[in-house]
């Protein structure tokens, strides 16, 4: 990427030298500026930052069967993360629901057993969130390569056994720039520094104005590189952590128009390059 960047870096200069009279062609979109390109800023030519958006949407939620859809009319396509020991329950998402939304293109990712706080169990504990889930989904089909930690909550055991149960990537909760934390980065590197720890906004909670919403992926723009966002509920009004399929929309809507900002939407696993790796013996 960096060579690739490099040579074009070279390219746009070599053009400017040997062609001053056509500063037009040094640089699409700079031809307000063709005094600049010509007085040697040519050897530094604006770079093209390109940004991943990811839409993650946690707990299997039955309201995710629709807002896959909507996804899917934008040709975007998200993650889903499940528990599996709550598929079925009351407002939880059916194995056939689940099967729609992976026919659909979206990535399914393991969401652990019954959504506990990893950091308050024995790793023998959180094993068996992972694991088992992780184990329930490959039975059910899905080659889980990515895993949502249960409120975010993790510790290094977690860490651990995630990697132990075959995830080659799992994200947390929080730690990237958003109104709480003005001065966080606001975007993960596409190799991400913690392949276990990867770092989001806080939730999308209902009172999370599509504003501020927009504002996170412009901040990320600035320095590009991968934003998960964390969904949950997609219904009016019904929770904390949910988002209004109004606002869900206008946001997907106004998110496919970032493409000419070089922002693209893609699931976690093709995000971070996430590969599949085997489970562990039993
Ligand atoms: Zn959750």
């Amino acid at each position: 990427m960096r060579i690739a960047r490099g040579v074009a870096a070279l390219l746009i200069a070599s053009v400017v030298l040997v062609m001053p009279a056509v500063p037009a062609q040094a640089a699409q979109g700079e031809a307000a500026k063709p005094q600049k390109a010509a007085q040697g800023e040519a050897a530094k030519p604006q770079k093209k930052i390109s940004t991943v958006v990811s839409l993650t949407f946690d707990d299997g939620d039955v309201t995710h069967v629709a807002a896959a859809r909507m996804l899917e009319k934008r040709k975007m396509r998200g993650t889903f993360y499940i528990n599996t020991g709550t598929v079925g329950d009351k407002l939880k998402m059916t194995r056939a629901q689940i099967a729609t939304i992976a026919k659909g293109g979206h990535e399914i990712g393991g969401h652990t057993l019954t959504h506990l706080r990893l950091s308050e169990l024995l790793p023998s504990e959180q094993r068996t969130q992972i694991c088992d889930d992780r184990r329930t989904l490959a039975t059910w089909g899905y080659r889980a390569t990515t895993l949502a930690y249960p409120f975010g909550s993790v510790d290094s055991d977690a860490k651990k056994v995630a990697r132990q149960c075959g995830y080659d990537a799992a994200r947390t909760v929080g730690g990237l720039k958003e109104w709480g934390c003005p001065t966080c980065q606001a975007a993960e590197p596409f190799r991400p520094a913690d392949r276990y720890g990867i770092r989001t906004p806080s939730s999308v909670r209902e009172d999370t104005s599509l504003h501020e919403i927009k504002q996170q992926v412009l901040n990320a723009e600035k320095s590009g590189g991968v934003l998960p966002l964390v969904f949950h509920r997609v219904c009016a009004g019904c929770g904390v952590y949910s988002v209004s399929p109004k606002v869900l929309d206008a946001f997907l809507g106004w998110l496919a128009t970032r493409k000419s900002h070089g922002t693209v939407v893609k699931t976690m696993r093709d995000a971070v390059g996430a590969k599949y790796r085997p489970l562990p013996r039993q």
